[in-house]
């Protein structure tokens, strides 16, 4: 029984950087005052991560989709949206190019499969402005799970949107946060549509405040990965309906 008096403690929205070494990792501006514009596309053969812990061998989504008897364009369109929930949300934009150029985040499905979805982070080696920079991403889906558009309310089969958007806040440097109720939250739920507070408060805490209206958009020069060091998070299981908790 609470005191006369105590005021009620509203619980906060939860979000929780991830951090690598003591420092979080996230995306910098390649220029000083720039905005933070990603380039993306999805696999469109083979690629060979050799260091990567996550994501080591990836291809084109052509499984998930056969399998999952999921169209081309509506794989396309869930993603297109995962990451449109981001970028409304935080000051940080992203671009899908053709397969054909290179890409800062390159989605596609495990070849050796395993689990649900993973995300890879490539980080440079050296810490800079408190934090360690993501130089590149990947995003790989396990062609032997079935997957799925929109919300059913079966949870072992995963909706692609949310999946997308749960590894892409991965890829812009959330990690869990306590609780069950966010889009990072470790385990799979049907009961949210779009980003929790925390998850929006997340986002924020790292790129600031969405300004689409009003900022005229650049993207930034090409990064290779010259001089990076290929660190992957253990985020690998990263999102589970079955876990225990
Ligand atoms: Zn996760």
């Amino acid at each position: 029984m609470l005191a006369t008096g105590t005021p009620a403690v509203a619980e906060a929205p939860a979000y929780r950087l991830l951090t690598m070494g003591g420092y979080p990792v996230r995306w910098l501006p390649s220029r000083p005052s720039g905005r933070i514009v990603l380039s993306y596309k999805i696999a469109d053969r083979g690629i060979h991560q050799q260091k990567a812990i996550n994501c080591k061998d990836i291809g084109p989504p052509d499984t998930v989709l056969r399998t999952s008897r999921i169209d081309r364009n509506a794989f396309q369109n869930a993603l297109d949206a995962a990451f449109r929930r981001w970028r409304d949300a935080a000051d940080i934009s992203f671009v899908e190019v053709r397969p054909e150029e290179q890409a800062q985040i390159v989605i596609g499905e495990q070849l050796d499969p395993i689990g649900f979805a993973y995300t890879n982070l490539d980080l440079a080696s050296e810490p800079k402005d408190g934090a360690r920079a993501i130089v590149s991403a990947s995003i790989c889906l396990n062609p032997k799970r079935h997957w799925k558009i929109g919300y059913d309310g079966n949870l072992a089969v995963f909706d692609l949107l949310h999946t997308f958007a749960h590894e892409i806040g991965h890829v812009i440097g959330l990690d869990h946060p306590v609780g069950h109720k966010n889009l990072m939250s470790f385990k799979y739920s049907e009961s949210l549509s779009g980003l929790s507070e925390g998850d929006r408060l997340g986002a924020v805490a790292l790129y600031g405040p969405s300004r689409m209206q009003s900022e005229v958009v650049f993207l930034p020069t090409a990064q290779g990965n010259a001089g990076s060091e290929q660190i992957t998070t253990t985020i690998g299981r990263s999102m589970t309906g079955r876990s225990a908790d």
